[in-house]
């Protein structure tokens, strides 16, 4: 029900921020506007939204920057709004966790169908883990099974696979996944990433030899096949 659903909006110009706010609102969304990257932050922070339309360029900052900070805490969808092409290949490359892009100057009508899109996608019946799903997840006892068999896993192999199936067919970039898992990522290189991905293979192996659920994406990152 799109009558429930909120939208924040961030962008530092009015005229762009008004149209989006008039076509949202028109097809039944509620929307709230901010200008800036840090009240966009703490807005995100305290309130739930359902999708953020975020402008790259802003005065305290880029969009890109708020995108990552958001990727610690949440999911919500994020559309990109961008006037430059240079920014489109960041945002295509998913090293940011976008769900989408729009160009400016955009048609408000597209930008209505883009987000009622991708709010139809999470709408739809996704469980986790999917039907057929040969993981068992006990997030409680932090216990995977595989097949059957329970796992034997370190800390960093069982946060990875948690998160794989709890997004299933989902690419996460080796950027994303160190942030999510390793929190600090500070002392941490992308082969950190590859090296407990390679761990995570051989023990999937282990409980079934002729399996790879773990896919890799040349460039992109690394995916569970939901079945
Ligand atoms: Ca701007």
């Amino acid at each position: 029900m799109t009558a429930s659903k909120r939208i924040l909006i961030v962008e530092d110009e009015p005229a762009i921020a008004d149209t989006l706010i008039y076509v949202l609102n028109s097809s039944g969304y509620r929307t709230e506007h901010v200008g800036l990257l840090q009240t966009a932050l703490v807005r995100l922070q305290s309130t739930e939204f359902s999708l953020v339309i975020l402008d790259v360029g802003l005065p305290d900052g880029n969009g890109f920057d708020l995108c990552r900070q958001l990727r610690r805490f949440s999911d919500i969808p994020v559309i990109f709004l961008t006037a430059h092409g240079d920014e489109i290949d960041r945002i295509v490359g998913l090293e940011i966790g976008a769900d989408d892009y729009i160009t400016k100057p955009f048609s408000p009508r597209e930008v209505a169908t883009r987000v009622g899109v991708i709010l139809r996608r999470l709408g739809a019946p996704n469980p986790t883990p999917a039907p057929n799903s040969p993981f068992d997840l006990d997030s409680q006892a932090g216990r995977i099974r595989y097949c059957g068999q329970l796992l034997d896993l370190t800390r960093y192999e069982f946060l990875l696979l948690k998160l794989f199936i709890e997004h299933p067919e989902r690419i996460f970039s080796r950027e994303q996944l160190l942030e999510r898992i390793w929190q600090d990522p500070g002392d941490v290189f992308d082969r950190t990433v590859d090296t407990h991905i390679k761990t995570l293979r051989a023990k999937l192996r282990l409980a079934a030899a002729d399996q790879d659920p773990i896919r890799t994406h040349r460039g992109l990152g690394y995916s569970l096949q939901s079945r």
